[in-house]
């Protein structure tokens, strides 16, 4: 229940990682900050659920650390695997931390920053459907919302910001700019029994896109594939014949998975746009995580750009008290392109290439012959050692 007299310093569409771990930096520096979120957690989510070396020392930050590693289990490698199995390694070391990556679904990452956020006098509200901007003409002064029970209802704030991912609830209410069609669509799910080594996170090429399957906690491997738009039309959307039809082309894919039993409901995303989006969009609003902007996944480090984007505005928001909201605006956009841009513009070219099948296969056996070159590939996705 809202109370209509609450007026907050900041209100957060969006409990992913970008939303929640910004909504505990945000309290930690005594802001008043409300949590607005569409689903009950915990909740399931389309992802690859390879969390990337880097993004431990976020969690020690934000208090999580010991909870999630004692519930995830490590993941020492990445293997890339062409469809006839040549194979190249990117060990986790090389991301430049002493820590390896961790397997664990999101279910649980997430559920744990919620909570972690309510801890600290965060007010959240789970099952709130973030629908619109409150406007003082120019001024964004807060989000409506509806409820599960059909209920609307207004939560205002000093700063608005959009954490709702790729779907950028918010931020579209300002964009006029039609919405481009989806060329990919990803499907996901967890699998008890898969034929994959302890410890190795495997992404298999194939024509028309790639996918990935790692550990998570209970002895479960999450599994996340992506194709293309007109493959997922062909198998009318049927992730289990897509995966028979197309996953399995890619012979080391068939290995691990054609005896694994499916543990959960399969997941389904249209995949629209990739890229960096306009951070700061209207007074009084700014967009954080995949709102802001969106990596390629099979690079494994989305959610590290998330908990290091609200890492930033956190700063930003702190830096700037009592000053216009142009000058957080422009502090908050001159660091997130220092820390960005160069990585989302490799991840591009990267991507350009994985759906090209002769080229993600010349890559791989590429690299299969050198870990100089597949060394120096891994690391230019990921933050610059000035950065971290
Ligand atoms: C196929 C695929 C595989 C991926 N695999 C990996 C991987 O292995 N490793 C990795 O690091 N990254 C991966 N990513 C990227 C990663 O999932 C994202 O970068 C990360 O989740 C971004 O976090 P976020 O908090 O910005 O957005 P999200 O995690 O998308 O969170 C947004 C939240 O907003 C909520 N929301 C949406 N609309 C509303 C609304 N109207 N009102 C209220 N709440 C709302 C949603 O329910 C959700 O909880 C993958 C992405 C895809 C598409």
């Amino acid at each position: 229940m809202i109370d209509e007299t609450n007026h907050f310093d900041v209100v957060i569409a969006g409990a992913g990682p970008a939303g929640s771990s910004l909504a505990i930096r945000l309290a930690k520096q005594g802001l008043r900050v409300a949590l607005v979120e569409q689903k009950r957690f915990p909740r399931h989510k389309l992802c690859g659920e390879f969390i990337s070396p880097e993004c431990l020392s976020h969690f020690q930050e934000l208090g999580v650390l010991d909870e999630l590693t004692a519930t995830g289990i490590e993941l020492k490698r990445t293997v890339f695997y062409t469809r006839k199995s040549t194979w190249a390694a990117v060990p986790s070391e090389w991301f430049g931390q002493s820590a390896n990556a961790l397997g664990l679904s999101r279910s649980k990452m997430d559920h744990a920053l919620l909570e972690r956020a309510r801890d600290l006098n965060v007010e959240i509200f789970e099952e709130h459907n973030a629908v619109g901007l409150i406007r003082d003409g120019t001024n964004i002064c807060g989000i409506r919302v509806k409820t599960s029970d059909a209920n609307t209802n207004e939560i205002r704030a000093d700063l608005t910001i959009d954490a709702t991912g790729r779907s950028r609830v918010l931020v579209r209410h300002l964009d006029t700019a039609p919405r481009t069609k989806a060329d990919f669509v990803a499907f996901k799910t967890h699998f008890t029994g898969a034929n994959v080594p302890e410890g190795d996170c495997e992404i298999y090429a194939y024509r028309g896109g790639y996918g990935g399957c790692s550990g998570v906690e209970n002895g479960r491997h999450n599994l996340c594939f992506i194709v293309s738009a007109i493959l997922a039309k062909q198998y009318s959307g049927d992730a289990q014949s897509i995966m028979r039809n197309v996953l399995f082309t890619n012979e080391r894919a068939k290995n691990a998975l054609t005896n694994a039993t499916v543990a959960e409901p399969w997941l389904a995303v249209a995949i629209e746009n990739y890229g960096r989006f306009n951070l700061a969009p209207a007074e009084g609003l700014i967009a954080v995580g995949d709102a802001a902007a969106f990596i390629d996944p099979f690079t494994g480090s989305g959610m590290l750009l998330a908990l290091e984007c609200s890492r930033i505005a956190a700063a930003a928001i702190e830096t700037n008290k009592g000053r216009s909201f142009n000058e957080l605006a422009d502090t908050y956009s001159r660091e997130h392109s220092r820390s960005f841009d160069k990585r989302l513009r490799v991840s591009s070219l990267l991507r350009n290439m994985a759906f090209v099948p002769f080229l993600a296969e010349s890559t791989i056996k590429l690299l299969s012959l050198s870990t100089a070159l597949t060394r120096r590939i891994a690391r230019s996705t990921r933050p610059s050692t000035r950065n971290q």
